[in-house]
């Protein structure tokens, strides 16, 4: 079985009554970019940039960065690639971006908000992004975005990057942000209506919502994304995004098959899991029909626990 899996897993996941679901890979390093192509990835979903140039003593240049992305881009055959500006703090130190000690690193200057007093670093990224854009299929996204006032400063970021090109901003070059932040999944409309696309971080969602660290073992349990808070929170996502906008979600929970198939139902339109479970996930939606999945998320939404839904996830 899990050689046919592997044979069928370059062709799109469909549900039996015809539903395509864009089953994409998160990418830390370029041999994650060869390992996706081999598992069937449409694409990537979420290249962390911070881990692909994370081992440096000083940041690469923008020249560096294109051509990275440029294989990236090359190992998955030209499919489209969302490459998510640094994000650093909490759980991510960038050596050639050191922040100071913090008493509470994840609700401190993490992803976009550590540009902001000096937004050099992301502009030569967002340079090297408009420049593959230019050739290739890219998305650029924003990591722990809060409010409207940073959607705006990021976009204002972008102008400003893309000014160094001599034809400005590439228009296939699609625009998003990460929803990992309660506030944000609370407030999708606002954010979203200068946007192409929003992705789910569901690992910060987490970790937000229950106010429980990530990987931190001890909360383990409590940090369960099939937790009806949280999946209230992506429903509200997917329901409240602007006309329009592909709700993506690229956290760990992509790559559980039972957890994707809930995610599909709740609305979610494309997902991006590690690699290696990608054939899985396709797997488990091509055996499911869309109104079933729907029907699985409705029941999962009322339910009183995460024990409770992972019970009706077994059985479903
Ligand atoms: C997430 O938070 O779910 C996510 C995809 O980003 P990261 O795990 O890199 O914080
Ligand atoms: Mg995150």
């Amino acid at each position: 079985a899990r050689r046919r899996m592997l044979q069928t897993a370059a062709e799109p996941a469909v549900t039996i009554d015809g539903h395509e679901v864009l089953v994409k890979a998160n990418l830390a390093s370029i041999e994650d970019a060869s390992l996706a192509a081999a598992s069937g990835a449409d694409g990537s979903g979420l290249v962390r940039t911070e881990a692909l140039f994370g081992d440096r003593a000083t940041a690469p240049s923008v020249a560096e960065q294109v051509s990275t992305f440029e294989r990236i881009s090359e190992e998955l055959s030209g499919a489209t690639i969302t490459i998510r500006t640094w994000d650093v703090g909490g759980d991510k130190p960038l050596p050639f971006h050191p922040q100071q000690a913090e008493a509470n690193p994840f609700l401190g200057q993490r992803g976009l908000r550590a540009f902001r007093g000096d937004a050099t670093l992301l502009i030569d990224q967002l340079e090297a992004i408009c420049r593959v854009a230019r050739e290739s299929r890219v998305r650029v996204m924003f990591p722990m975005v809060t409010t409207v006032e940073e959607v705006n400063w990021a976009l204002a970021r972008l102008d400003e990057a893309a000014g160094r090109l001599p034809d400005g901003r590439p228009d296939a070059l699609e625009v998003g942000i990460m929803i990992e932040v309660p506030a944000a999944a609370l407030r999708p409309e606002a954010l979203s209506t200068l946007l192409d696309f929003v992705s789910i971080g569901s690992n910060d969602l987490v970790q937000y919502t229950l106010a429980a660290e990530r990987g931190n073992p001890a909360l383990a349990e409590l940090s369960d994304v099939v937790d009806p808070a949280v999946l209230q929170l992506i429903r509200a996502t997917v329901t409240g995004v602007a006309e329009g906008i592909d709700v993506c979600l690229c956290g760990d929970a992509a790559s559980d098959p039972d957890v994707a198939r809930l995610l599909v139902g709740l609305g979610v339109t494309e997902l991006s899991a590690t690699a290696a479970s990608v054939p899985g996930v396709k797997d488990a939606l091509r055996r499911s029909t869309l109104p079933d999945l729907q029907d699985l998320a409705a029941r999962a939404l009322v339910a009183e626990s995460a024990g409770e839904v992972r019970d009706l996830l077994r059985r479903t």
